[in-house]
């Protein structure tokens, strides 16, 4: 199975607007440009909304025969490491390897010998075309990448091998992430991350590096975009050159994680991939999410009176829901409105607000961040929910197509 040059992850909590984002790709299939459809859960999403992996292949089944959709379309499951993978065995063909808690533990002295040992030609001036100055690589650096990615690689490869024992080689994609940690990584720090992706046979079609700047859920991206152009840039550069070196996938491309909204860098992005010739993976969960509530808000009457509760409910909890989100949420508590002031606002009043449209002076990223991770509301909620949903489904489709094909589709792929 190969992953094709563009991707999209898409995400949906509660399952129901599986053909309302496919038809944001087809949209882009009319203009001529192919992006396959990816629908990504983790295992922390299933287990706050209380739902099962083969709940997405489910949805994703019925979006493309709804749609009469014949190419491509995978079931991602996210962000899963050795203690869960089984949960998602069956009904997943595409594999997020999270590894990302063992960056920064120490591999051993005999592993890290061998290592730097194979990587001796690439000691002293690295010349990676596409980078402009060569990159000096000490030894002494060699071995504190090694010492720091070896064992996490090692992880991927475990969790590789698991999957390929049971599924069979070639019948998945696999995909190495390491976001979700506390420092960006290197463009060189990456070029070893891969040599030891290709020493551990990991036929890894895409990497999701932690980039430079934060990328917080549901917001814009927040850094220096000047750096990580530059990042960007240097990262396809050493994809490019690692292929080659390493014999890696020759369809390797970096996946963005948290890449909804981040409307600021796509320019930077579009550009890079152009210049690149190179293919992009972006992985989005909870903006649907946030536009069923726009939806719901937009339709007033019971719709409205669900979103405003929603709100109240997610301030009343705001400490336990930012819990497991902590490293990818900035939440300025003194710019939340009270829960008197939300249950006086109009349809629009609640739209404005939480509507990524940043040219609106109402809009507010708090607000936005605070119900983005608020979701477990709506799952308590249970039927309440989502019937509101079913009931206002025209509204609310044409929300999360709108959002996902004008929004990210158009600034990131098309002409
Ligand atoms: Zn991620």
């Amino acid at each position: 199975m190969e992953l094709s040059r563009f991707s999209f992850g898409l995400g949906d909590r509660f399952g129901l607007q599986g053909k309302a984002q496919l038809q944001a790709l087809l949209k882009a299939k009319q203009q001529g440009v192919d992006i396959t459809p990816v629908w990504n859960k983790s295992h922390r999403e299933h287990s706050i909304t209380g739902t099962k992996p083969a709940d997405v292949r489910i949805e994703a089944d019925e979006a493309v025969k709804a749609l009469g959709y014949d190419g491509p379309y995978f079931v991602d499951a996210d962000h899963i490491n050795l203690s869960n993978v089984d949960l998602f065995i069956d009904s997943s063909d595409f594999f997020t390897l999270d590894v990302a808690d063992f960056i920064g533990r120490r591999a051993s002295e005999e592993q890290i010998n061998i290592f730097v040992n194979k990587m001796d030609k690439h000691i002293g001036m690295l010349n990676i075309p596409g980078i402009d100055a060569p990159v000096e690589i000490t030894t002494e650096d060699a071995e504190r990448i090694a010492s720091q990615v070896l064992l996490a690689v090692n992880q991927a490869g475990k969790i590789y091998r698991h999957i390929k024992a049971v599924k069979g080689d070639g019948n998945f994609i696999t995909e190495v992430s390491m976001d979700e940690t506390d420092r960006p990584q290197s463009p060189v720090e990456m070029f070893f991350i891969l040599a030891a992706i290709a020493d551990e046979s990991i036929g890894a079609q895409t990497i999701a590096p932690k980039f430079t700047g934060r990328f917080n859920k549901g917001v814009d991206y927040v850094g220096d975009i000047t750096l990580f152009e530059k990042e960007f840039n240097e990262d396809l550069a050493v994809i490019d050159f690692a292929v080659g070196e390493f014999g890696l996938p020759e369809n390797l491309k970096l996946s963005i994680h948290s890449g909804s909204d981040k409307f600021s860098i796509y320019s930077p992005i579009k550009k890079a991939l152009k210049k690149f010739n190179a293919g992009l993976h972006v992985k989005t969960a909870g903006t649907t999410w946030l536009e069923e509530l726009i939806g719901l808000a937009a339709s007033g009457g019971q719709g409205l009176e669900l979103a405003k509760e929603i709100y109240a409910k997610a301030l009343e909890n705001i400490d336990e829901l930012c819990e497991p989100y902590k490293t990818v949420i900035d939440i300025d508590r003194d710019k939340l409105p009270s829960v008197e002031q939300v249950k006086r606002w109009e349809s629009q009043d609640y739209v404005n607000a939480l509507k990524h449209n940043q040219s609106c002076d109402s809009y507010n990223p708090d607000l936005r961040q605070l119900l983005h991770v608020g979701y477990k509301i709506a799952a308590g909620m249970g039927n309440t929910y989502l019937d509101a949903l079913k009931e206002n489904e025209d509204i609310i489709a044409g929300c999360v197509t709108e959002n996902i094909y004008d929004r990210h589709i158009k600034p990131l792929f098309i002409n």
